[in-house]
């Protein structure tokens, strides 16, 4: 599953792109990415136009083209973007190709979980408008995560990190990674965490995306050897801080790794 850090990566992939005109444009309309666009409007607007600017807000990408034109994109599982030369031809899974004179824009996604979206029109459309702040903004703040964890007071910790509406981009191993940082056990439930606690919390979170965006996002390296992310998966696998053995657990629906040291459980 693409992660914030990913979804800056590809995002980039475009870059080359920028300021150039889209001479045509070639998609397969009948596929489930599209499900609710209108393909026939999206070539005929983006036929012509410019791409002008790309921005990531946590796992949701939106292109802008001249003339008014939004195209937002979802990597979902397996989506990614690419560029080939010019006069390329789409294979089986590029459902989506700007072709510009130098080069040819690609979306390709085998698996189809994610999602292309448009349009075109003064102002912002309502799905970029309406997702949560990112991660990195002023609206991050103690308050807007003390009253998002309020919300959800009764679920897991862990459980509401993944929720998109809440920390757009965050997904399963940054979550472990956060409340390892935070030294936080991942079932202790949101609205328990002490006040200490949810800094650290909104700390370690902030801490983490940027970290993961700066290092992954750029060129696609690896974190640190200090972070959790190392260890996780691997049998045997211990705490990067102090060895011990990590503990794993289905929580919120998702494979979690944590140090029972480091994150002891409340009352434990
Ligand atoms: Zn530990």
């Amino acid at each position: 599953m693409p992660e914030l850090a990913e979804v800056e990566y590809y995002r980039k992939q475009w870059d080359a792109g920028l300021r150039r005109p889209v001479d045509a444009v070639q998609l397969h309309a009948k596929k489930r990415i599209f499900r609710g666009t209108d393909t026939r409007a999206l070539v005929r607007d983006l036929t012509g136009s410019r791409l002008v600017q790309s921005i990531a807000r946590g796992k949701q990408m939106v292109f802008r083209f001249s003339g008014g034109s939004w195209l937002g994109i979802h990597l979902g599982m397996t989506g990614a973007l690419r560029t080939e030369a010019a006069g390329f031809r789409p294979l089986k899974h590029d459902h989506l190709v700007l072709q510009q004179p130098k080069r040819a824009l690609i979306f390709r996604d085998p698996r189809q979980f994610g999602r292309v979206r448009f349009y075109h029109g003064r102002g912002t459309p309502d799905w970029w408008s309406e997702a949560a702040p990112e991660i990195g903004s002023p609206d991050f703040n103690a308050r807007y995560v003390s009253e998002f964890l309020k919300r959800h007071r009764r679920a897991p910790i862990k459980a509401v990190l993944l929720l998109q509406s809440g920390f757009p981009g965050v997904g399963n191993w940054m979550a472990d990674e956060i409340l390892w940082r935070a030294r936080i056990a991942p079932s202790t439930p949101s609205g328990d965490l002490t006040a200490a606690q949810r800094t650290a919390f909104r700390r370690a979170t902030r801490f983490v995306s940027r970290e993961a965006l700066r290092i992954i996002g750029n060129d696609n390296a690896d974190p640190p050897a200090s972070w959790l992310i190392h260890y996780r998966w691997k049998s045997g696998g211990v705490c990067p801080r102090d060895g011990t053995p990590l503990a794993r657990a289905t929580i919120g629906g998702r494979t979690t790794a944590w140090c029972v040291s480091c994150q002891p459980a409340r009352g434990a």
